[in-house]
């Protein structure tokens, strides 16, 4: 069913509630973040404290880590001061492009890697067209970009049908 493209395999309520286990044992050996409304608010520009030692708590754990971001050079330049890690902007996503460039950089192959964002008809279909492990986060905040706001309501229509399907 077309549905199942915008379906995460993994729901978490944030990225601190990443199941790492899991993960390791699903393979997965890298993680690629979406930035605006995953990692951090689409408009506070550097990342929290807690962000920079989540990655840096990550890395430690044996993961590889990328930003991927639709966003601009200049935000995700800005973001990734301090947090250090690989990074593409505009990623185009759903587009699979720059998500490919993203697994070069961290060179490993889509089985190997997990997709982690909080947009279904962006980060879970991106992730899903290149064969990645789909990790869907709760958005950090309901503040959005107009064109988010627009999606926002179509995707609630998506999740329900997924939460009711994976109802425990
Ligand atoms: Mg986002």
């Amino acid at each position: 069913m077309i549905l199942e493209c915008f379906f995460p395999d993994i729901y978490v309520k944030s990225v601190y509630e990443l199941p790492l286990a899991e993960l390791k044992a699903r393979g997965i050996r890298g993680l690629v973040f979406d930035i605006d409304n995953t990692v951090a608010p689409f408009d506070i520009a550097e990342p929290e404290n807690d962000l920079i030692e989540l990655f840096l708590f990550l890395r430690k754990q044996g993961f590889r880590l990328c930003i991927l971001s639709n966003n601009n050079k200049e935000r995700v330049q800005l973001f990734n001061k301090n947090l250090k890690t690989l990074a593409v902007h505009k990623a185009g996503k759903p587009g699979v492009r720059k998500l490919r460039l993203a697994l070069k950089k961290l060179k490993l192959s889509a089985e190997n890697t997990a997709m982690v964002g909080d947009q279904v008809f962006t980060d879970m279909w991106c992730g899903h067209r290149a064969g990645l492990t789909c990790i869907l986060t709760a958005p950090i905040c309901n503040r959005d970009q107009l064109v988010t706001k627009v999606k926002r309501g179509l995707e609630k229509q998506v999740l329900k049908v997924y939460f009711k399907r994976n109802r425990k």
